[in-house]
């Protein structure tokens, strides 16, 4: 029954306009009989205040209908359409890249050795992007040292 009460007096306000206005009409109408010029000044006279009255009324029904409006949109901003967790997962993701990067980091620690082409591998790679293995390369020192 009080369910949007916003457009309920937004409709109530153009309801009793018109009936104001109308009953300033008839009014004014029974009154010709006696005296013209309170005839039209009841006319003019309750016909604008009917409207002035729907008019308030009416910006009373937008104002408690505009406010109910704006506060469903701040609850849904703060508890549904928007969830929290949300802006905290695209925060979470840079981190695993990083962690990926920080353990790279730390397996530079580790032993390396240095193809004849210059280019350094970690021990537990066995073949160098230059297409020498390991074993190769070892040998090839090694008998580089015989000589
Ligand atoms: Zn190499």
């Amino acid at each position: 029954m009080f369910d949007h009460p916003g457009k309920k007096v937004q409709t109530l306000a153009f309801v009793l306009s018109v009936l104001l206005g109308g009953a300033a009409l008839v009014i004014g109408v029974l009154l010709a009989g006696t005296d013209v010029l309170i005839s039209v000044g009841v006319i003019l006279g309750g016909v604008l205040v009917a409207y002035v009255a729907g008019l308030l009324l009416y910006a009373l029904g937008s104002l408690v209908d505009n406010s109910q409006e704006i506060r469903a949109s701040l609850f849904r901003l703060e508890n549904g359409d928007f969830e929290p967790e949300e802006p905290a997962t695209p925060a979470v993701r840079p981190e695993k890249p990083e962690r990926v990067g920080r353990r790279f980091s730390s397996d530079e620690g580790e032993k390396t050795w240095q193809c004849d082409c210059g280019a350094v591998n970690p021990n537990r790679i066995k073949s160098c992007s230059c297409g020498r293995s390991l074993d190769e390369v070892v040998a090839n020192r090694l008998g580089q040292q015989e000589e």
